[in-house]
């Protein structure tokens, strides 16, 4: 029987930022909902993301978080998130940069 990944319940991350230099770095212009994306578990965020299969077990692997692009200083290919996938079976990971419209 061939498994299939498991979903780690979906855990919102809310940026707190406590410097005025950190403060300044989130969040975009023109954008609202870009760098309010970052999250623990849950289906990895953007559009076609394929699971991917883990390169030591070809077990699939879990999506454990996403980071957003952060804001305008700090933005990933346009407001791209990152997903980052675990395998539970032996640990390694792997991430990816998505492209992800809401
Ligand atoms: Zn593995």
């Amino acid at each position: 029987m061939e498994k299939t990944e498991m979903l780690i319940p979906e855990i919102k991350l809310i940026p707190s930022p406590t410097t005025e230099e950190a403060k300044a770095a989130v969040g975009y212009k023109w954008n609202d909902v870009a760098g309010t994306r970052h999250k623990l578990g849950g289906e990895p965020t953007g559009e076609n993301v394929e699971i991917p299969s883990c390169v030591m077990c070809k077990q699939p692997m879990t999506c454990y978080a996403t980071i957003d692009s952060i804001g305008d200083d700090y933005d990933l290919a346009d407001c791209c998130v990152i997903n980052v996938f675990v395998c539970l079976n032996c640990g390694t990971t792997s991430s990816q940069i998505d492209q992800a419209h809401a």
